[in-house]
């Protein structure tokens, strides 16, 4: 579902649809992912809907770079950032990507695994 008005992610930025939101400010948004795999399991999103890494163009360096900063401050804040923590972004159907808005992932509080499945 890549149309804007049916993005589930919109829609939690719009505040349709409710969500444990840990970080706001004009242009990124974080909340709590509601089937955590981790301790810590965050997703990371911008404001502005973006479906899938497939889909940025060069004007959006700069928000996929505070989409990054941004997931490495709140890995300090939770205080794993010494431990380690992993960040993802899912894009299209053998990645597992279910929502068409980009998203960066971010997985601490246990050791991972790589290679992942
Ligand atoms: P992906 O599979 O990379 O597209 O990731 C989508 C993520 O969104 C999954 O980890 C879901 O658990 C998460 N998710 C789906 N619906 C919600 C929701 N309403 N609130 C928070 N996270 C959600
Ligand atoms: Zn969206």
């Amino acid at each position: 579902m890549n149309d804007v008005a049916d993005c589930l992610f919109c829609k939690i930025i719009k505040r349709e649809i409710p969500a444990s939101i840990v970080y706001e400010d004009d242009r990124v948004l974080a909340f709590n992912d509601i089937n955590p795999q981790a301790p810590t399991h965050m997703l990371i999103v911008p404001k502005q809907h973006i479906a899938s890494l497939n889909d940025l163009q060069p004007h959006d360096d700069g928000i996929v770079g505070e989409l990054v900063r941004r997931a490495a401050a709140i890995a300090r804040d939770r205080g794993i950032s010494g431990a380690g923590f992993r960040t993802v972004f899912n894009t299209n159907r053998e990645a597992g990507q279910t929502v068409f808005h980009i998203h960066l992932h971010l997985l601490g509080g246990r050791a991972m695994e790589w290679p992942p499945v």
